[in-house]
């Protein structure tokens, strides 16, 4: 991907090596606790199942707080432009997120209102509750911001097997589409129905809401790439790939060795692979109506 010459949004934190404040040396969870972490969870279509292998797998229940390393003060390294590559690239996605949502937005007469985008290590509190590094990037609806810890990226490459910068970008890219999602009100459309439904069909409007993300993603990347030629050979196959491995049922499989698509809140390899592409063909929102299809 070509993005090193790109302008760097001035929407990111960096909040990476500061504490979450809760007094004390370190944060216990105790059975309400998880409840509210699982329910987190839930909201952000995170499987719930995901996070209480999490926290069986970390031998106890003790959060392990971010160690700061260099011996700063708690929140010191909030606010001004990161300085590392990987935050640096971070920036510029999201900058050409803001970009192109400004002019798709402006072409239909509405005002697109960026989202920030906070980068933590391990645990961050959001307006949706404290989170977890292990529950991978969210989008928080109640402060519209984006939280990334880039150690995903790592597990991305290691352990889900799809590396890349666009790969990278791709994964912002659906977070702001949930951004979008919030600002075009079907989100809140989405949580007022889940709540009249039941368990299958609420997960079920969940995979609609997140293959529509994936589209959005998609028509990003169509849209940057008109404009700003991003796209090196290898990125849409980067991209792809990336859409395939975080796929339920790849999940499922790795996780579980077994797939159950009734358990399903993303949708399959097959389905973010298609819609994600069909984003990137079409560039065109009206295209991503997963919840009619
Ligand atoms: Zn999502």
């Amino acid at each position: 991907m070509r993005w090193r010459d790109g302008r760097r949004s001035q929407n990111v934190e960096d909040r990476r090596g500061s504490r979450v404040g809760l007094g004390g040396g370190g944060m216990r969870l105790g059975g309400g606790g998880i409840l509210l972490l699982l329910l987190g969870a839930w909201l952000l279509g995170v499987n719930p199942l995901t996070v209480l292998s999490v926290l069986a797998g970390g031998g106890g229940e003790t959060l392990q707080l971010p160690d700061t390393g260099t011996g700063s003060e708690p929140g010191s390294a909030a606010g001004g432009a990161p300085a590392d590559a990987g935050a640096d690239f971070v920036s510029v996605v999201l900058a050409d997120t803001e970009d192109t949502w400004t002019e798709l937005f402006a072409q239909s007469g509405a005002r697109y209102a960026p989202p920030k985008l906070v980068l933590f290590t391990q645990v961050v509190r959001s307006a949706c509750g404290t989170a977890q590094a292990a529950m991978g990037p969210f989008y928080c609806p109640l402060d519209q911001t984006v939280y990334i810890d880039l150690e995903f990226y790592r597990e991305l490459r290691d352990r889900f097997g799809a590396p890349g910068d666009f790969a990278q970008a791709y994964v912002v890219a659906h977070e702001v589409g949930h951004h979008v999602q919030a600002l075009l009100g079907t989100s809140e459309q989405v949580r007022a129905a889940q709540q009249r439904a039941g368990k299958a069909q609420a997960n079920a409007l969940s995979v609609r809401l997140e293959l529509q993300a994936d589209c959005y993603a998609g028509v990003w990347a169509h849209h940057a790439n008109r404009a700003r030629q991003v796209l090196e050979a290898g990125d849409v196959e980067e991209g792809l790939a990336a859409a395939a491995a975080i796929g339920d049922d790849r999940l499922q499989q790795q996780t579980q060795g077994e797939v159950m698509p009734e358990a399903f809140t993303h949708g399959s390899s097959k389905q973010r692979v298609e819609w994600f592409g069909r984003g990137m063909e079409t560039g065109s929102l009206e295209r991503c109506d997963t919840f009619r299809s």
